[in-house]
């Protein structure tokens, strides 16, 4: 979970919270962390859009090239993780080795990296 989505979360959570029932100190302790909590949201949300506009600062061709390069990597990553399995993995199928469940998990964030950065498969 990003930063972003835990302060989305805690936001909910909050602003879920029934009011107390009249004008009192825990209403006013509320709108506090409400302002404090969209002041957070509003700075993570310039941030985010800073590190996606830092993203879309490449050019099409160094794009290119970078999703390419995360295909290779995730095609290799996938073919070391599933097309060579180990004795370890062998005994116990349902249960990866380490090395093997880690070549996996790279193969996955890459292909969401991707993902995120627009290109289609
Ligand atoms: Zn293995």
């Amino acid at each position: 979970m990003t930063a972003l989505e835990r302060l989305v979360t805690q936001a909910e959570r909050l602003l879920l919270q029934p009011p107390s029932g009249g004008c009192n100190n825990t209403d006013a302790f509320r709108l506090g962390q409400h302002r404090e909590l969209l002041a957070m949201l509003a700075e993570a949300v310039r941030e985010d859009l800073q590190a996606r506009a830092e993203l879309a600062a490449l050019t099409r061709d160094q794009l290119a090239t970078v999703l390419a390069a995360l295909d290779d990597a995730a095609e290799a990553r996938e073919a070391r993780g599933c097309d060579n399995f180990c004795a370890d993995c062998a005994d116990s199928p349902d249960r990866l080795c380490e090395s093997h469940a880690a070549d996996l998990d790279a193969c996955g964030a890459y292909r969401v990296l991707r993902a995120q950065l627009g290109g289609a498969s």
